[in-house]
C-alpha cells in the first residue's frame, strides 16, 4: 500500500479539539459583533462559548426571511444578490468585487443564498483541505495517464445558474480554455459518450448519478475514455456503483463531500468515508429533536458550524443531510472523524432494456427549465414505466392548466432519454416533504 507522504502533517485528535473550540469562540463573537441577526439571536449567550450545544439551531429558512441583517457586511442587500443572481453573463465574476456568491438548487425546498471572500477561504487551504492533493496517491500507470493527456479535465454539470460548481469553474477556468472543458448535465447521454470520446479527458468531473451512468457506458463499450482521476460530488454511491466506477475506469476516484454551505468540508479516504474537517467545521449529527445522534446510528440530520465563514455565520445550521458516523477509527489513520452521508442518493430511471438512462433529477430540472409557471415539480415512480407528475404551480395558476404543456415537453423529454416507453399522468396532489424532512425531486416506487 502507498503511504501518503502528507499524513504526517496530520494534526492530533486532541490538537483538532482544541481548534474547534478556539475557532468557534471567535466565529461566534464575530456573528454577534457584526450580524445584527445573530447580535439578536446570541443576546444572552455568555461572552465567551466554545460549546456548540449552547448555541440555537438555524436554518436556511429562518435565515434567508431575514437576508439582510445575516450578513456582517452592511453592503450586501437581498436586493443586490437577486440583482446579480439573475443574470447568466455574470456567472464565475465577483458579487461586490470580492465575493463567491451562489445559490443552492433547492432542493431542500427553498433556494439558499451564499457569500464568502477568498480571504475566507484561504483560511481552509494547505495539502489537508484540498482535493486535489492526490498526485502523490497516483499509481505510477495513472499519473502516467494524467501527464500525457495534458491534464485535460472534463467537468459536467448543469451550465445553467450561479450554483457552485458552475462560479466556482467559470471563475477558475474562464470560457476559452482549451485543457478545461464543461459539458452539460442535461442533455442526452449519448451526445454526453460523443463529446467525452472526443475530448479523452485526463480528469472527470461530475455527480456521482451521471459517472455512474458513464460508468455503464463504458462496460457498454460506448464511451472510450480512460481518465486518471474521476472527481465525484453530490449524491453518495451505492459501495456497488462504487468499485463498478473503480473497475471501469481504473482510475483513482475521489469522492468529494461539500455543499455550498461549506466547500472545503471533508475529504474522502481509500476506504469509501468522508473525514470532515473538524478543526474548521463542527458537524453534528442530530435526532429529529435536534438532540444527539451517536456514532454508529444514522442520523436524522446534521447540524454545521461553519467556522471559517465571516460574511455570512452558519452556526449551528441545519445542513439536512442523514449521516453515519464510524464509530471505531478508520483503517486510513485520518484523525479526523469518518462518516458516510446516506441524505443524497442518486436516483435512475431504466430504459426499455433495463439499461440506466438518465438521473431522474436531470429529467426534473430539464422540465422545469422547459415550462413557466410551474414552482416546484416532483416525479413519483408509479409503476416500472409509470410517472406520475406533482406541481406546485406558480400563485394564480391552476395544475390542470398547465398540464397539457407538462405533459408535452416531459413526453419530449423522455422519448430524448430513450424513455419514450413511459406513461405519465398528473398526481391529484401536490409535492411533498419526505419523511426526513428533505424535499426530493424524485421519489422511487418504493419511497
Ligand atoms: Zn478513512
Amino acid at each position: 500500500m502507498l503511504s501518503n507522504p502528507l499524513a504526517s502533517k496530520n494534526p492530533s485528535t486532541g490538537e483538532i479539539q482544541s481548534r474547534q473550540r478556539e475557532r468557534l469562540a471567535d466565529a461566534v463573537a464575530h456573528a454577534r459583533a457584526h450580524s445584527p441577526l445573530f447580535a439578536e439571536l446570541y443576546r444572552d449567550m455568555p461572552e465567551s462559548v466554545t460549546d456548540p450545544q449552547m448555541l440555537p439551531v438555524t436554518t436556511k429558512p429562518g435565515l434567508m426571511a431575514d437576508f439582510d441583517r445575516w450578513t456582517t457586511d452592511r453592503d450586501i442587500t437581498l436586493d443586490q444578490v437577486e440583482k446579480f443572481l439573475a443574470r447568466p453573463d455574470l456567472i464565475g465574476t465577483k458579487f461586490l468585487d470580492k465575493y463567491l456568491l451562489t445559490t443552492t438548487s433547492g432542493s431542500t425546498g427553498r433556494r439558499g443564498f451564499f457569500i464568502i471572500s477568498a480571504d475566507e477561504l484561504r483560511a481552509v487551504s494547505g495539502p489537508a483541505y484540498s482535493p486535489s492533493s492526490i498526485g502523490p496517491l497516483l499509481l505510477p500507470i495513472r499519473l502516467f495517464r494524467l501527464l500525457t493527456k495534458g491534464i485535460r479535465t472534463a467537468t459536467i454539470m448543469d451550465l445553467a445558474g450561479h450554483h457552485v460548481l458552475n462560479s466556482t469553474w467559470v471563475q477558475a477556468h474562464g470560457t476559452g480554455n482549451k485543457r478545461h472543458q464543461r459539458y452539460s448535465s442535461l442533455q442526452p447521454l449519448s451526445e454526453l459518450v460523443a463529446q467525452l470520446n472526443a475530448f479523452d479527458p485526463a480528469i472527470v468531473t461530475g455527480t456521482s448519478g451521471i459517472v455512474a451512468l458513464l460508468a455503464g457506458e463504458k462496460a457498454a463499450g460506448r464511451l472510450s475514455i480512460s481518465p486518471a482521476v474521476v472527481l465525484i460530488a453530490g449524491e453518495t454511491l451505492s459501495d456497488e456503483e462504487r468499485a463498478s466506477i473503480i473497475r471501469e475506469f481504473g482510475a483513482h476516484l475521489v469522492d468529494v463531500y461539500a455543499a455550498n454551505e461549506a466547500l472545503r468540508l471533508s475529504k474522502s479516504c481509500a476506504q469509501g468515508w468522508h473525514h470532515v474537517f473538524t478543526d474548521w467545521v463542527v458537524f453534528e449529527p442530530v435526532e429529529a429533536d435536534y438532540s444527539p445522534t451517536p456514532a454508529g446510528v444514522l442520523s436524522h440530520s446534521v447540524l454545521i458550524s461553519v467556522l471559517y465563514r465571516r460574511t455570512q455565520p452558519l452556526l449551528r445550521y441545519e445542513l439536512g443531510d442523514a449521516v453515519l458516523q464510524r464509530p471505531d477509527p478508520c483503517p486510513c489513520g485520518s484523525p479526523y472523524p469518518a462518516f458516510k452521508v446516506q441524505g443524497r442518493t442518486a436516483d435512475v430511471l431504466r430504459n426499455e432494456e433495463g439499461a440506466p438512462a438518465v438521473i431522474a433529477q436531470v429529467l426534473v430540472r430539464s422540465l422545469a427549465r422547459r415550462v413557466d409557471g410551474v414552482r416546484k415539480f416532483q416525479l413519483v415512480q408509479a409503476g416500472p414505466s409509470a410517472l406520475q407528475v406533482r406541481m406546485l404551480p406558480a400563485d394564480g395558476l391552476r395544475a390542470d392548466e398547465l398540464w397539457p404543456k407538462v405533459r408535452e415537453e416531459l413526453k419530449t423529454l423522455l422519448a430524448e432519454h430513450d424513455l419514450a416507453h413511459f406513461t405519465i399522468e398528473l398526481a391529484n396532489e401536490p409535492p411533498r416533504i419526505s419523511p426526513g424532512g428533505k424535499f426530493r425531486h424524485y421519489l422511487p416506487a418504493d419511497a
